[in-house]
């Protein structure tokens, strides 16, 4: 018995120096994306539940090595965090967003299109994040009032007062603020009171179980009556079918993001479909 724990121990120190070399690997690697322009910006158009009609679209990041398969942001973007590289790639993300925004209006897109940018929350933690987003919006010309951030429950964990600060600045210039994954965390009403935000986004892990799990459809819509009486506006993501779509339109969820109307994409593929 006491072989085989020390043998344990001995395999449990390799696989962890192994997963820091990986790290390590991984970080240069993300500095060369930087340097080399392999990040861009793929668009997931939304829609609203009632009409149909496109009424924004989602930047997700995207790494495409020059030679090599692609990198998952579900895989890239924890590591920018740790290292602080999420600083000026949330930086580039916004900018890149924000400009990609105005040029499709100008381009006769249908208005107004709403553009959302995911925020790390090491990111939000910068003091200059509020300074930064709003030169990024004069730089580009875009409208506050056309950017939404979307932010995690994951801010509550930080300075609060420092967070509601920040919010309620970037509040104050039109921006709209999104609450991202919203019921998978520890959150609730009290969250989205005190950050006052503009809208919150049910977590696709509750729409994937509609018509499946009655439990989770009776949390669906908890979340739609308790929004209604705080006039959050709801948008679902990960909407793969007509039934999941249906059910949400019918118990009072405003807009849909998903599969079943529009993976995220390109941006030629984004204009092929939407600009022509
Ligand atoms: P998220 O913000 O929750 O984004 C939604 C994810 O669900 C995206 O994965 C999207 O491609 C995927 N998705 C959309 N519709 C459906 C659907 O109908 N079914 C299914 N199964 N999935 C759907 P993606 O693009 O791989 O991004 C993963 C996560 O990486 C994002 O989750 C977000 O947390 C993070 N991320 C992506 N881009 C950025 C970024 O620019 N900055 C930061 N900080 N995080 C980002
Ligand atoms: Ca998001
Ligand atoms: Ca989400
Ligand atoms: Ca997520």
């Amino acid at each position: 018995a006491k072989s085989q724990g020390g043998g344990r121990q001995v395999f449990y120190q390799e696989e962890m120096s192994h997963s820091l070399t990986r790290q390590l690997a991984m970080e240069q690697a993300l500095r060369k994306a930087i340097e080399q322009n392999e990040l861009l910006l793929h668009y997931q158009p939304q829609f609203a539940a009632e009409s149909q009609a496109l009424i924004g679209a989602e930047a997700l990041i995207r790494w495409q090595p020059k030679n090599g398969p692609s990198v998952s942001p579900a895989v890239f973007i924890p590591i920018a965090e740790e290292t602080g590289l999420i600083v000026p790639i949330g930086n580039w993300v916004t900018r890149t967003a924000c400009r990609q925004a105005v040029a499709w209006m100008q381009q006769g897109l249908s208005q107004p299109f709403l553009i959302s940018v995911n925020v790390s929350l090491r990111q939000f933690q910068e003091p200059d994040f509020v300074a930064s987003i709003i030169a990024i919006l004069e730089e580009t010309t875009l409208p506050p009032e056309l950017l939404v951030l979307e932010i995690t429950e994951s801010i509550a964990m930080s300075d609060e007062r420092e967070a509601v600060e920040k919010l309620l600045a970037l509040k104050d210039r039109g921006i709209q603020i999104a609450m991202d994954d919203f019921g998978t965390g520890y959150s609730s009403l009290a969250v989205l009171k005190r950050y006052q935000v503009d809208k919150l986004k049910i977590d696709q892990a509750f729409v994937r179980d509609i018509g499946e799990n009655e439990e989770q459809s009776t949390i669906i819509e908890a979340i739609l009556a308790m929004a209604a009486s705080l006039k959050v506006e709801v948008i679902a993501e990960g909407v793969e079918t007509h039934s999941q779509y249906l059910f949400l339109k019918e118990r009072g969820c405003g807009a849909i993001q998903g599969y079943y109307f529009g993976k995220p994409l390109a941006v030629a593929d984004f204009e092929g479909r939407f600009l022509r």
